[in-house]
Formats: structure tokens, sequence, C-alpha cells
């Protein structure tokens, strides 16, 4: 069990691989800041079209990193991501949504599900939660977009409600990835906010905030696996990568590391 880098098929590309997804049924990745065309402070595979990069500079990005992994950069499908909690169901015909253009993504999503094989779902992060899941029973993946305000609003747990309703998905069948992203370690929040996330979460307080007042940390991946626990799903069914993102923002684009102006990786996972 474990999240490792593998080198891709071009100089300096490496994709993060989880060994709890079967290779035969699915196939995922993570992408990392390394092996792409972008410059400057986006230097160089950033995958995010809504950054101020340069737009054929991402899409060739895009491009280098969807084929790497064998997917058809064609049928990838992308949402907005506005930090909320919603969930869109990809069928056929939204496939390749926003893969080129923006503003085409899926509106109003922070999540994405889909039983349609080679379709690939990606989303984007600079230091939010990546969460990937899926059904091997049911042949059916998924993929959250966990930020303070998505986890908060529970996106992982909807996320795998919605695969039960549309897929007849079970629980205890899903398989679920928690991919690098902003780790405790670097995740100072408000007093304020660590009060909502107690009221909100007062069962898993304890393990999900540390600190004296004036300098809480909140554990984000430890909060999104509580909730895939919480859903259901079994422990030895969920890998954390346990990648802190803005200690390793040499290897990935890192929003705190980089004060703000920075690229974005992604995660990607499909039906094969
Ligand atoms: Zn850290």
């Amino acid at each position: 069990m474990g999240f490792k880098l593998i080198a891709g098929n071009r100089p300096q590309l490496w994709l993060g691989s989880f060994d709890i997804f079967p290779q035969d049924k699915f196939r995922h990745g993570i992408s990392t800041k390394h092996g792409g065309c972008s410059q400057g402070q986006y230097a160089s595979l950033n995958l995010g079209l809504h950054v101020e990069d340069e737009a054929e500079k991402v899409i060739a990005n895009r491009r280098i990193f969807c084929e790497a992994l064998g997917m058809d950069s064609e049928k990838t499908t992308t949402c907005q991501q506005v930090h909320g909690n919603n969930v869109a169901v990809i069928t056929e015909k939204q496939s390749g949504a926003g893969f080129l253009d923006f503003s085409q993504s899926i509106p109003d999503t922070d999540a994405l599900i889909t039983n349609v094989p080679e379709v690939p779902l990606m989303l984007f992060f600079a230091d939010c939660t990546p969460i990937l899941l899926a059904d091997p029973a049911h042949r059916a993946v998924g993929l959250a977009h966990g930020g303070w305000k998505g986890t908060f609003g529970s996106i992982v747990a909807k996320t795998v409600e919605a695969m039960q309703d549309n897929y007849g998905s079970r629980p205890e069948d899903i398989l679920a990835a928690i991919g690098p992203s902003i780790g405790s370690c670097c995740y100072q929040i408000g007093d304020d906010l660590a009060e909502k996330f107690r009221a909100r979460f007062p069962e898993f307080q304890a393990e999900i905030l540390s600190g004296p007042e004036g300098n809480v940390h909140l554990d984000l991946q430890k909060t999104n696996t509580l909730q895939l626990l919480q859903a259901g799903l079994k422990p030895e069914h969920i890998e954390n990568a346990h990648v802190c993102t803005c200690c390793h923002s040499e290897q990935f684009f890192s929003y705190r590391a980089d004060k703000g102006k920075t690229g974005r990786i992604a995660a990607i996972i499909s039906v094969k």
C-alpha cells in the first residue's frame, strides 16, 4: 500500500500513483509541477486554465499528462471548482467538457462521478485535497475537490452518496485515495474557522484540530478520511499519500508556499 511517483514517458515527467486502484480496471494519476512547457510561476506542468497562464501551454500540458497515462484527452472532463459541494454525474454527452476552454467546464460543481469507460475525470489543486474514488464492483469512479469549504460541506460523503444513488455502489466496495495536499503541519487556521469545524464535526474535533488558541492547525486529509469512514468505507480501502504540498513545493504547486500566484496540479481517474 502506498503512493509513489513513477517516471513518465518524457524527461522530468513524474506521475503520482496509488497502489489501492487495480490497474486492470482503472486508470488514474496525480501530476507534479514538472515535465511541462509553462514558464515563470507556472513552470512547468501547470494544468489549470483559470490562473492567467497561456491557454495553449496549459492545453499542451494537459495533453502531456493525459497521454502519459494512456487517457483520451478529448474525453477528459473538468468542472469549475467553486468551493461548493455539488456533485455532477458525467455521461458520454458531457465528456470532454472544459478540457480546451474553462468556460465550457461543468459549472457550479466540485466533484464528478462517471461509469462511462475511458471518460477521465480531472480536477485541479494547489493545496486543496484531491479525493479519488473507485468502485470495482460497479465499475464507477468519482473525484472530489476538498478545500476547507468543500470539506466543511462534506463533499466526499456527498460524492459517495451520488455513487450509491446513480450506480448502486456499496460503500464497503469503494476504494479511496487522498492525494497530495496541504498537511496540518502547514495549515494554520483562524480561531473562528476552528470553532466552525468543532461545531460541525464534534465527533472528529480531537483528531482534526491541533494546537492552542491563536495557532490552531486543521488536518483536511484526516477530515476527509473520517468522512469516508463515516460513509461506510473500510479503513483498509482508504490510502492517504501523506504528502504535504506546502512542505514539498519543489514537487507540487502550493498556494500557500507560493503566496497565491502559482499553477495547478491535477488528479485524474477513469474506468478502463
Ligand atoms: Zn507541511
